[in-house]
């Protein structure tokens, strides 16, 4: 029997299983027919305390039955309320530095980061009209970012075969090298010079590049590069999409570097992991430049879920959960289990460039063909779900980003199986 279902990122014609989940809980998949999988990856980063949350699952229920959907364009409900409210609480703040004090919801992480953008250029647009600055539209985007899959995430982000077919559409960004480690100067240098040049934004991923390769930059770093922007009055968008809800160790990873940004997408984490919902925060120069008596400056963007009410609840018990339980505390027992275990991993002469932030490990397989076209990851994915695993491989990087609620036999299990994978798959060099 074929299925009708077109799946993302997936390559049909390898005809490779799709494994049908019929429940979970905590860090773990109960495959139909019996087996289980633990959830490496957090059932692609947006899982934080783990599944099907009984606190974050009765909010869905009760306000299921209460309110579930409406047009949220000239209507409000007490579920967005409380989020938005709460969102602004807990964003990176700073003492002297414009807070982030507005929250626009849509619905995933590519609508968030759209929305970013949208917010960036309106508000350069509705400066030039007052004659307030000539228009910018520029966009400023780190090397091998990802900001989502939509043609404007599509644009900000790193080109490459996932994209190739849209290029055509794609609008042109200046792209400032990644900050290796030794290198960070050139990217300093190359952010300044484009500064200078009045661009609109710069959106980074802060911290962490995730899908292009789970690629560390410091906090300084970051810190330095908000500078920048700041000094050239650049507005500075930090996409926390994957780095929100504590996967980095911190709530928000630009708290790491005391950074506010001008505008903060969030997503994935932001239900607990279990309905679709995103949210775009923006300082006030950024509302007040669209909040006018003139119809034509309003911000002109919606979906027709934005700020789903279900979701919403589901978003207000997870922002529960974070302020009366020790999350931070759970984070960091996790963390440090995994340090502890990527350490030993390191030792095996199949892997190289271990590398950590909060609960987000990866490290690199050492193999013969490691192109992101080869069939190494597929390889990969396969042996794990064999053995029990749901980890999908970044071409030869293998990354490990789970629920929080792991714990120690998890993962020994899975550590295990890295090393195994390493015997299997590497080769020394
Ligand atoms: C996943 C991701 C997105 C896109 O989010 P979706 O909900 O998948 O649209 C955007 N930015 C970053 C950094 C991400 O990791």
């Amino acid at each position: 029997m074929t299925s009708p279902v077109w799946h993302p990122f997936t390559q049909h014609g390898l005809g490779e299983a799709i494994p049908q989940v019929v429940r979970a809980d905590g860090a773990m998949l109960h495959l139909a027919g019996g087996g289980t999988l633990i959830d490496g990856i957090s059932s692609w980063w947006v899982t934080t305390h783990g599944h099907c949350h009984p606190r974050i699952a009765a909010a869905i229920a009760a306000q299921a039955g209460l309110l579930d959907q409406l047009i949220f364009a000239g209507y409000t409900h007490e579920p967005a309320e409380r989020v938005a409210r709460g969102l602004i609480d807990i964003a990176p703040q700073k003492l002297g530095r414009d807070p982030l004090a507005h929250v626009f919801f849509s619905d995933s992480g590519s609508t968030a980061v759209e929305v970013a953008l949208k917010m960036a250029l309106g508000y350069w647009h509705n400066r030039a009209k007052d004659g307030l600055s000539s228009p910018r539209h520029r966009i400023l985007v780190l090397e091998h970012g990802y900001h989502g899959d939509t043609i404007g995430a599509m644009s900000i982000g790193e080109r490459g075969v996932y994209n190739a077919a849209w290029t055509p559409l794609l609008f042109d960004v200046g792209t400032i090298p990644f900050p290796a480690a030794g290198a960070e100067q050139k990217t300093l240098d190359a952010l300044e010079s484009a500064c200078a040049q009045h661009p609109a934004a710069f959106i980074v991923e802060p911290l962490i590049l995730g899908a292009g390769g789970m690629l560390l930059y410091s906090p300084a770093i970051l810190r330095e590069m908000a500078a920048i922007c700041a000094r050239h009055d650049v507005l500075f968008i930090a996409d926390e999409v994957m780095t929100g809800w504590g996967r980095t160790g911190t709530l928000f990873a630009c708290e790491q570097a005391g950074v506010v940004p001008d505008i903060m997408a969030v997503a994935k984490g932001i239900t607990g992991g279990a309905l679709p919902l995103a949210a775009t925060l923006a300082t006030s120069r950024i509302f007040d430049a669209h909040s006018s008596t003139d119809r034509s400056r309003l911000f002109y963007h919606s979906s027709s879920y934005t700020a789903n009410a279900i979701a919403c609840a589901a978003a207000a018990a997870n922002l529960a959960i974070w302020r009366e339980e020790d999350v931070l505390g759970r984070i960091a027992a996790l963390s440090q289990g995994i340090e502890q275990r990527l350490g030993c991993l390191a030792q095996h002469p199949a892997f190289a460039n271990p590398r950590q932030l909060g609960t987000i490990a990866a490290i690199d397989l050492i193999a013969k063909d490691a192109g992101y076209l080869s069939d190494l990851a597929p390889r990969l994915r396969a042996f794990f779900l064999e053995n029990g695993l749901l980890l999908r491989p970044l071409g030869n990087t293998i990354y490990l980003l789970p629920p929080y609620c792991l714990d120690a036999d998890q993962l020994d299990r899975i550590f295990a199986l890295l090393s195994k994978a390493g015997d299997i798959f590497g080769i020394a060099p």
